[in-house]
């Protein structure tokens, strides 16, 4: 049993010469009732002091305890008037022991309910109490009173099996009032004592054995111990509080019901009673029948609302947990997916609250359409849901599952008006072998579920046991980021871009820094994807692309030159985005056609409305260049349909780059391909003055890259422009 238990028999030496002597004296007595009753009276003499000191150490227990003491008391008064003969005063008081050890049970369960939960509470009782009374009135009470067992209607005969009733009630309640979920509790060791005293006292009524006499020492030590623990762990309640009764005992007035009916049935058919009783039998069976069906349907729809989330019909958390909690008590493994939904904060600021919902029962519904029915799908949070695969811990399964509903949401966007806007999450995959904590699972699940977030929109991560958890880190980030700009924390570098074949500077990349007041740089690479998620990233694009066109018209013999600047996904999907590049380029004067807005492909790929703005910002005059061109996912038919100018080259292809016609393949080819739509190409990354001519022979236009500067000041970018030399910048070989 549990540390409570421990923890009393350390402290009190009375249990522990209880647990050693009574069942020994027992063993001894071998069923020889004149040892057996003085060590019964004996139990209840101490467990009447003892119950009547646990009134005093627990409080809450004050009125239950006592109720019990005098229980016991009466139960000594008993024992002795059976020892001595006399039968009137045994059958008195036996009789007043059932009512209060009933009656304290009761006063404590009653205490833990208020209003309509304690009325159900009694409905449920009065089921089986009835049910209870109608098994000992045909087996016990009308054969006394019939005359056909042989003994007369007495205290005793009649008496004692209506207490027996009393006390199958109380075990009831204890069960029904949720009392017995926890071992800890005093009243969860007296309802297992009251349970086998029930059970020694209905076997006697049939037997007569009187070697049942030991079986009720042993029910009456188990009652001793409860009040004698509860002393020596002073303060603890009669009764624990917990989260209500088990499963299947809310069955428990069902089953009052249909042991009535059975045994309505068994006696018509035992009496020969078929008429007139059996149609009435037949009649009310089915009418209980019916109202335990009702009862149920009841029951399960509560439950029902308990755990379903109301807006998309899915699971809710409590219903996840649930079906996380039955998993782990089969004995099976599991995989759980977490998705969370990327920008769906955009979707409701852009098209209001009511689109929102509606947007995310559409989630919902592609979701379950995703899984199988088998699998459980839960909404968990605002845009969070939740897949529990059935039947598998394989994370092949769960990777394919993710695939599978980043492919559904993918293809089904939801409509808004005229917009089709589309479906995007990130998914973290957590597994487990059989014997799993849930709550383990779910964080695993989470961390990898930021992983992928981290990493980018629209993709899935498994958990590794690696993964730190960057979410505290990113969140202290985004809170320094937020000050950033008013601290004068930023500030652009600016990369030349070069004709390949005259070498001459004609163009620039803003790269934005952060010099952070206690951590030092920190790399855009580190805080651009923070900047998206906290949205920081729609004001710091504005002013980079700001500082970038103040400076391009501030470099001396730079009117040649054009500006690119990077243009985050999440800008791209800010509605007033088109109005407020619009709006910087006219306050800072300048000319739109020297503007290049890089976006990366993963931006354009299923998103409508990104490619309207571009489309329009490309009216005004101003170019758009694919970023890290090669390294996304956009088919090249897709492309043609692209508002697109220039094709950047990623620098994984230009590192490839080595004299041969394997290296050069991927680069070669986004050349050609770019001569065809008629897109210019830039390459990044260019290291080397091999991989230069290289580009040069393939047919890119221009390069970028530490082989003709670094990421420079805007002060060396002027002296890089005016063709000074730059002591600082590195010129490799
Ligand atoms: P990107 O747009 O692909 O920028 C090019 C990156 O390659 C820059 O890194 C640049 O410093 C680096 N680079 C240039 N030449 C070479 C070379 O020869 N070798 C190597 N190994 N690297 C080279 P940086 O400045 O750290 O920027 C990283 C990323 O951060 C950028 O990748 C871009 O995605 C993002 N970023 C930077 N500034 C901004 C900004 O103002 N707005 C947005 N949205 N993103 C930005
Ligand atoms: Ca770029
Ligand atoms: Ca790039």
């Amino acid at each position: 049993m549990t540390s409570w238990i421990l923890a009393g028999w350390r402290r009190s030496p009375v249990a522990l010469a209880l647990i050693a002597t009574v069942p020994a004296g027992l063993l001894l007595a071998g069923f020889d009732n004149r040892i057996v009753a003085p060590i019964i009276l004996v139990l209840n003499l101490i467990g009447a002091r003892y119950s009547w000191r646990a009134a005093r150490t627990s409080p809450s227990g004050l009125g239950p305890w006592r109720l019990i003491a005098a229980g016991r008391a009466a139960s000594a008064l008993c024992t002795a008037g059976l020892m001595l003969s006399w039968q009137s005063v045994a059958g008195i008081t036996r009789l007043l022991m059932f009512g209060l050890l009933a009656a304290g049970v009761f006063a404590s369960i009653s205490r833990r309910f208020t209003g309509r939960a304690k009325t159900a509470l009694v409905a449920e009782l009065v089921a089986v109490l009835a049910a209870g009374f109608m098994s000992i009135w045909y087996f016990a009470i009308e054969p006394v009173l019939a005359h056909r067992t042989g003994t007369d209607p007495s205290v005793a005969t009649i008496g004692w099996p209506l207490g027996d009733v009393l006390l199958l009630t109380a075990v009831a309640a204890i069960i029904l009032g949720g009392a017995v979920s926890r071992f800890a509790a005093p009243v969860t060791l007296f309802a297992g004592s009251l349970a086998l005293y029930l059970v020694v006292d209905l076997t006697w009524l049939f037997t007569q054995d009187p070697r049942l006499l030991s079986g009720l020492a042993v029910a009456d030590l188990l009652m001793t111990l409860a009040p004698v623990l509860t002393v020596a762990r002073a303060g603890l309640p009669f009764t624990a509080r917990t989260s209500g009764p088990p499963a299947w005992a809310t069955h428990l007035p069902l089953a009052a019901m249909l042991t009535g009916c059975l045994l309505m049935a068994t006696v018509t058919i035992r009496e020969g009673q078929l008429l007139p009783w059996g149609g009435l039998v037949c009649g009310l069976t089915v009418m209980t029948g019916g109202a335990a069906w009702r009862q149920l349907i009841s029951v399960r729809q509560s439950h029902d609302q308990l755990t379903t989330d109301t807006l998309t019909g899915l699971c809710n958390r409590a219903g996840l947990d649930q079906a996380l909690d039955r998993t782990a008590k089969r004995g099976d493994p599991a995989a759980l997916l977490l998705i969370d939904l990327d920008g769906f904060k955009l979707v409701n600021d852009a098209y209001g609250h009511a689109a929102g919902d509606a947007f995310l029962t559409h989630v919902g519904r592609q979701l379950r359409a995703a899984v199988r029915g088998v699998d459980v799908c839960a909404r968990i949070g605002g845009d969070e849901f939740a897949v529990l695969l059935a039947d598998t811990g394989h994370v092949n399964d769960a990777i394919a599952a993710a695939q599978r509903i980043l492919a559904v949401a993918a293809g089904h966007p939801a409509r808004f008006d005229e917009d089709l806007v589309p479906v995007r999450a990130s998914i973290g995959i957590a597994t487990a072998p059989a014997g799993y904590d849930s709550k383990v699972l779910l964080r695993q699940a989470d961390t990898a579920m930021y992983h992928s977030k981290r990493a980018g929109s629209h993709r899935y991560a498994r958990y590794e046991p690696s993964m730190i958890d960057h979410r505290a880190d990113d969140a202290a980030l985004a809170e320094d980021l937020q000050h950033a700009l008013d601290r004068d924390e930023l500030h652009v570098l600016y990369q030349p871009q070069v004709d390949l074949i005259s070498g001459r500077p004609i163009a620039a990349e803003a790269l934005i820094r952060w010099q952070h007041p206690t951590r030092g740089p920190i790399s855009p690479v580190r805080f651009i994807p923070v900047a998206e998620r906290s949205g920081a990233i729609n004001d710091i694009g504005l002013w980079v692309l700001e500082q970038a066109l103040i400076q391009l018209a501030a470099v001396p013999g730079g009117e040649h030159l054009h500006m690119s600047v990077n243009l985050s996904p999440r800008q791209l999907r800010e509605p007033a985005i088109v109005h407020d590049i619009l709006a910087v380029l006219d306050r800072v004067g300048a000319d739109p056609r020297r503007l290049v807005l890089e976006v990366t492909e993963s931006a354009l790929v299923d998103d409508t409305g990104g490619i309207a703005a571009l489309r329009v910002l490309r009216e005004h005059g101003i170019r758009i260049a694919i970023d890290d061109f090669g390294t996304g996912y956009s088919s090249l038919q897709y492309l043609t349909r692209l508002p697109v100018d220039i094709l950047k080259i990623d620098r994984s292809f230009v590192a490839e780059l080595d004299d041969t016609p394997e290296g050069s393949a991927v680069a070669g080819a986004i050349v050609r391909l770019s001569q065809v739509l008629h897109l210019a190409t830039v390459a990044e990354g260019v290291e080397t003055e091999p991989q230069a001519a290289e580009l040069r022979a393939l047919g890119c236009d221009i390069g970028q890259g530490y082989l003709y500067a670094k990421p420079l000041s805007p002060t060396d970018f002027a002296a890089f422009v005016s063709g000074t030399t730059i002591p600082d910048s590195p010129r490799p070989r």
